[in-house]
C-alpha cells in the first residue's frame, strides 16, 4: 500500500514566492509527501483580525486591505502565469472588503472567522500556482468539504468521525493522483458556516488530517529547525531537542511553546502517527521527532511560557468547611461556556485561570454575567497583565531538592498561583508579564544551561 505523508507549512514557511518555492522543494524531495496543508501567508491572519475587530475610518481600513493586497501581489508577481490566480484571489480580496465593511457595525465571531479564512483561502492558491509552473500534480482543495466542526466560532470543535467518513469520499481519491494543496486553520460547520480551530490552528488541522487518512507521518515546517529547552526568542542559549514524547511535548504545547497549536498531538497520539518539526528555511538542520516511545526522559526538558493570563480569584468565609461551594462555583463557569484552566484552592478562597485560544485573540474576559452570578455567591477579584511559566519534565516529583533548586533560583521574583502536583510532567506558575521573560531566562540558566 502506497504510503502518505501530510506536510503543514506555517506562516513565515509560505510567506513569499522563495520561502514557497523552498516549500516546494521540501515537498518534491518526498515522494511520501502528498497532502499540504498551509497557514496563510505571514502577517495576513493579523492584519485580518484587526480587520474584523471593525475598523471604523475608511483610510485607515483601506489601508489594511492594501498592505494584505501588497503581500499577495508580492508573490503573484513572480509567477511566469500570474493571470492564472489573479482572478481568484482579486475575488476573495472584494470579499475581505465587504466583511471589514459589514465588521464596523456588525462585528461577531461569525464574520471573524469568515473574514480571517481569507488568508488560508488565498495562500493556497498561490502555493498550487507555484508547484504548478514547477510541472508537480497539484491540486488545490477546499478543506471545509471535509473538516466539519460546531459551529463555536473562533474556537470550533472538530467533528471526528464525519471528518473521516469526509476525508474517505472527497479528499483520499484525490491523492491518487495529485499531491493536494489545502488550508489549515479553517473548517465548516453542518450548514455550511465557515469556522476556525483558533490561533496557530493549522498544526491541529494537519493532525486532523492526518488521522483522517491514516496517514503514515505528519511533518511540522516552521521557522525553528525544531523544537527547542525554551523559545529561542526568549533565550537564545536554548537547546534543540532531538526526540521527544507526546505526552512531552503536549505539555510544551499547552502550555504556551506556540511552535505547536495544543490540540496537535490528540489526533497523533490516537492513531500512533510519529510528527517532525523542522526548518522549512533549514531543512538540512534536521528537526524533532515526536513520538510514542523515546530513549531519554530527563527530569527536566523545556520551560514553557503562555502570556495574556487572566487569574479570578473568589473569596467566601461560606467556604469554610462547608460543602458544595465549588460545585455551585462551576456550575455558573459552565452556564457561561467559561473554561478553566488552572485552579488551586485555599480554606476560604479558590484562584483559577481562564482558558485562552480563540481566534480573535487578547486576554480572555469573564462574561459580565457570569460575574454578576459569581458576586451573589463570594467576592470576585480579577487580574490581568499575568504571564505563565512552566516547568515541563518527567517524575520531578521524585527528584529530590528540584523545588529548592527552582525557587531558589526565583527568590527575587513575585510568584502568585503555583500549581504542582497533579501531573507527574510539569510545575507552572503565574508571574506578572513584565518579568516573565527574565523568569525564563534565569530558570533556563539554572536548570539547563549549568548541567
Ligand atoms: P508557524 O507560523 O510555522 O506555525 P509559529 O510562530 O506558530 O510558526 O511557531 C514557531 C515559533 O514558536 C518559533 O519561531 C519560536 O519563537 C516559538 N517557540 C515557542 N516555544 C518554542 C520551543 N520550545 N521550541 C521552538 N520554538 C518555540
Ligand atoms: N493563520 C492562522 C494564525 O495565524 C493559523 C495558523 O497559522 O496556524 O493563527
Ligand atoms: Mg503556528
Amino acid at each position: 500500500m502506497q504510503r502518505f505523508n501530510v506536510a503543514k507549512f506555517g506562516g513565515t514557511s509560505v510567506a513569499n514566492f522563495d520561502a514557497m518555492d523552498r516549500c516546494a522543494n521540501i515537498i518534491n524531495n518526498n515522494p511520501e509527501t502528498k497532502l499540504i496543508l498551509i497557514s496563510a501567508c505571514s502577517g495576513v491572519t493579523n492584519l485580518l483580525v484587526n480587520l474584523a475587530r471593525g475598523v471604523q475610518d475608511e483610510t485607515k481600513r483601506n489601508s489594511i486591505i492594501q498592505e494584505i493586497s501588497g503581500i499577495h501581489n508580492a508573490t503573484i508577481e513572480r509567477f511566469s502565469e500570474p493571470h492564472q490566480v489573479r482572478q481568484d484571489i482579486n475575488h476573495i480580496t472584494q470579499q475581505i472588503t465587504q466583511y471589514a465593511y459589514t465588521a464596523v457595525d456588525k462585528p461577531s465571531k461569525q464574520l471573524t472567522d469568515q473574514l480571517v479564512a481569507c488568508g488560508e483561502l488565498i495562500s493556497t492558491y498561490l502555493l498550487t500556482q507555484l508547484m504548478n509552473e514547477r510541472g508537480l500534480p497539484v491540486k488545490r482543495f477546499d478543506i471545509r468539504q471535509v473538516l466539519l466542526t460546531d459551529s463555536n466560532f473562533g474556537k470550533a470543535e472538530p467533528q471526528i468521525e464525519q471528518i473521516e467518513a469526509l476525508a474517505q469520499k472527497n479528499l483520499i481519491p484525490l491523492l491518487r493522483d495529485h499531491i493536494v494543496v489545502t488550508q489549515g486553520f479553517i473548517g465548516s460547520d453542518i450548514a455550511g458556516h465557515t469556522t476556525t480551530l483558533g490561533r496557530g490552528g493549522s498544526d491541529y488541522s494537519a493532525a486532523l488530517i492526518a488521522e483522517a487518512i491514516k496517514a503514515d507521518g505528519l511533518e511540522i515546517w516552521t521557522d525553528v529547525p525544531g523544537m527547542y529547552t525554551t523559545d529561542p526568542r526568549i533565550v537564545p542559549q536554548a537547546e534543540p531537542i532531538a526526540e521527544i514524547s507526546f505526552s512531552e511535548a503536549s505539555e510544551m504545547a499547552n502550555f504556551g511553546a506556540k511552535i505547536l497549536h495544543p490540540s496537535t498531538l490528540v489526533p497523533a497520539l490516537r492513531h500512533n502517527i510519529p510528527v517532525f518539526v523542522g526548518s522549512s528555511k533549514f531543512p538540512e538542520k534536521g528537526g524533532t521527532w515526536i513520538k510514542k516511545q523515546v530513549e531519554t526522559c530527563p527530569s527536566f526538558r523545556s520551560l514553557a511560557l503562555r502570556g495574556n493570563q487572566t487569574m479570578v480569584t473568589l473569596r467566601s468565609l461560606d467556604m469554610f468547611h462547608a460543602y458544595g461551594f465549588l460545585a455551585k462555583v462551576f456550575e455558573v463557569l459552565a452556564k457561561h461556556k467559561v473554561s478553566v484552566d488552572l485552579i488551586t484552592t485555599s480554606e476560604v478562597s479558590v484562584s483559577l485561570t481562564l482558558d485562552q485560544t480563540n481566534t480573535s485573540g487578547g486576554a480572555p474576559q469573564l462574561p459580565p454575567l457570569a460575574r454578576e452570578e459569581l458576586e451573589a455567591l463570594c467576592t470576585v477579584e480579577v487580574e490581568n497583565n499575568l504571564s505563565l511559566v512552566a516547568l515541563i519534565g518527567n517524575k520531578m516529583r521524585d527528584k529530590k531538592g528540584y523545588a529548592k533548586q527552582v525557587f531558589g533560583t526565583l527568590e527575587d521574583f513575585n510568584l502568585r498561583m503555583i500549581c504542582y502536583g497533579a501531573s507527574p510532567h510539569n510545575l507552572c506558575f503565574l508571574v506578572e508579564e513584565s518579568v516573565a521573560k527574565q523568569a525564563i531566562q534565569c530558570l533556563h540558566k539554572e536548570l539547563f544551561e549549568n548541567v
